[in-house]
């Protein structure tokens, strides 16, 4: 249906949105679901998003472990992962001097899986190459020596 203005034709509808509208009303309430989607979609639209989302599906990861991996200024990531965070998918946490980041909706990689499917780029392919790190889950303990 065309988007105008003059669109007065009015009738009940409980279908959309769950109110009794005029159908101009309904019309921009069914647009503002899209909004949300495109926010979303949004979100995932950057090369380097992707790339920490592909890393985020081991789990938690530091913001130093994401620079170790992809070779990118912090600024430039938590700038990315402020987009993800705006967007709902990751959630932050600080421990010390690390901020760690993980995904709070896994079923995001289900789009991201369903998309690869259309681009026929296979997963294994995408994932990041892990670099030597020195973020707390890469360093273990310090071994001692004996004395
Ligand atoms: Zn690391």
């Amino acid at each position: 249906m065309p988007v105008t203005a003059d669109h007065d034709k009015t009738h009940l509808d409980t279908s959309l949105c769950g109110l009794i509208i005029i159908q101009k009303i309904e019309y921009r309430c069914s647009v503002k679901i899209y909004e949300q989607e495109t926010k979303l979609y949004k979100a995932l639209m950057h090369p380097a998003r992707l790339a920490i989302l592909d890393l985020l599906r081991k789990g938690e990861a530091c913001v130093c472990h994401m620079e170790a991996t992809f070779k990118f200024r912090q600024a430039y990531i938590s700038q990315q992962l402020m987009v993800l965070r705006d967007a709902g998918v990751v959630e932050v946490r600080r421990d010390g001097l690390n901020i760690f980041y993980r995904v709070i909706r896994p079923e995001i990689f289900a789009v991201l899986d369903a998309m690869r499917t259309v681009t026929g780029i296979h997963p294994s392919a995408a994932r990041p190459k892990q670099n030597a790190c020195t973020c707390p889950n890469c360093v273990s303990e310090p071994v001692m020596p004996r004395s």
